[in-house]
């Protein structure tokens, strides 16, 4: 396309829900540039564990991770590649009665709202998975649970999205968007991109984006982190979190991902990230989580940790998503900070590529409770009680 041309849609930012964003709406016919500062997948998306889980998220989104784990199953069909999909139990465990009454409550508004969950006590916890030690009380059970290859999202994206003929631009820093009368300019280094459309799709760096447009809201960056461990025996077959700790699963080539751990911290910019990521609390947080992870299963003891990374999500006051137009400017979006967002991301980038080309979507995407317009007037996370988990 020639500099001076227009395009439908312009994507900015390349995880999985500017991907799927951008891939249904070329899909739907438009003409779609998308614009990622580096490449596909390789913020938030491309570093998270790839647990699809229904056990995570607030319970109104229950319906939507339903539908996004069966896409990730169903990705041979519409991203035209096995996604390493692996059909998993999960379980929740907890160590004592006051955690395990705290699971219960919320897992019964995740059950209410659709999860097929159910709480079990420790016994029946270690039927379903022996390694677990004998210490926990309590447990929350899902028959839909797994995981999928999310390092390589990236990769699987890039051609799709080529074949459906949207304007890849990795390595393409978008410094600002102005309006004007033949629609929006982006501001790159290499060269201006117009478009009629704007998604933002920047992960933690929503706020940012949407101080372009002259309004400021409440997003913040919470660091989470992932430990590998080197190759194991088969020790667990289903995927297990302790509750508000960390979460383990067992891949086929036997490395054991332990992601998260006591300490996780908040971060107001994620361009600090090298800043503010202290070695000494990186360390801190991976030892944690070893700690956790042994105690959850005590076979792990003997299990060397052989790398380790973190990555950023963003993340609102009341944990909902910011999905919809943005407030007094038309013909601009946002789509992001969702948690657990891998999980449900295929399906709401669809929805919002629905929306956009005036289809009805399959479910409400333009919900008052995802709504951008509803942060301007809240206050930013409380840090020290964190953000609501149900
Ligand atoms: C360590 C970790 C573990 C996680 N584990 C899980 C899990 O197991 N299961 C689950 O469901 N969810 C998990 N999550 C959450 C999930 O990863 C996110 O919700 C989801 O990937 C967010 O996708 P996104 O597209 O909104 O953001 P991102 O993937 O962060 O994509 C945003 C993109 O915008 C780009 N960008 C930013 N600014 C600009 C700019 N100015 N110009 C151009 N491009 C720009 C960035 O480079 C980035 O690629 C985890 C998150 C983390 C951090």
């Amino acid at each position: 396309m020639k500099q001076t041309e227009i395009y439908d849609s312009a994507v900015i930012g390349g995880g999985v829900m500017g991907c799927t964003t951008a891939l249904h709406l070329a899909r739907g016919g438009m003409r779609v540039v998308l614009v990622e500062r580096g490449g596909l997948c390789g913020e938030a998306t491309g570093r998270c564990g790839g647990t699809l889980s229904l056990m995570y998220v607030p319970a109104i989104l229950v319906p939507y991770a339903i539908r996004g784990r069966e896409l990730w199953k169903d990705a041979p069909r519409w991203l035209g590649r096995d996604v390493g999909f692996n059909d998993r139990h999960g379980l929740d465990i907890a160590f004592t009665d006051a955690d395990g009454e705290t699971l219960r409550a919320e897992m019964e508004l995740r059950a209410a709202a659709g999860a097929p969950i159910e709480i079990i006590d420790g016994n029946q916890a270690r039927k379903i998975e022996p390694a677990l030690s004998k210490d926990i009380v309590a447990a929350a059970h899902c028959a839909q649970d797994g995981h999928a290859l999310s390092y390589l999202s990236g990769v699987f994206f890039h051609r799709a999205l080529a074949r459906a003929g949207v304007d890849i631009r990795v390595g393409t820093d978008v410094f600002g968007v102005e309006g004007g009368d033949r629609g929006f300019v982006l501001r790159t280094a290499k060269q201006s991109i117009r478009a009629r459309r704007i998604v933002l799709a920047g992960g933690v760096w929503m706020r940012k984006m949407i101080g372009w447009f002259g309004l400021d809201v409440p997003i913040i960056g919470r660091v989470t982190q992932e430990t590998i461990s080197e190759r194991m025996p088969p020790i667990l077959a289903s995927g297990v979190r302790v509750f508000r700790d960390i979460s383990l699963k067992q891949a086929a080539n036997g490395t054991v991902l332990v992601g998260g751990g006591r300490g996780s911290r908040w971060i107001e910019d994620a361009d600090r990230e090298t800043v503010e990521l202290d070695p000494a609390v990186v360390n801190q947080v991976m030892m944690n989580a070893l700690g956790s992870a042994r105690r959850a299963v005590p076979a792990l003891a003997v299990a060397r940790a052989v790398r380790m990374w973190t990555g950023i999500e963003g993340i609102a006051p009341d944990n909902m998503p910011v999905i919809g137009p943005l407030p007094g400017t038309a013909d601009v979006f946002t789509i992001g900070c969702q948690r657990s967002g891998f999980t449900a991301g295929p399906f709401m980038g669809r929805l919002l590529a629905d929306a956009l080309l005036g289809r009805q979507p399959e479910m409400p995407i333009f919900a008052p409770a995802f709504d951008p317009a509803r942060l301007l007037s809240m206050a930013p996370v409380d840090r020290e009680r964190g953000v609501p988990t149900v």
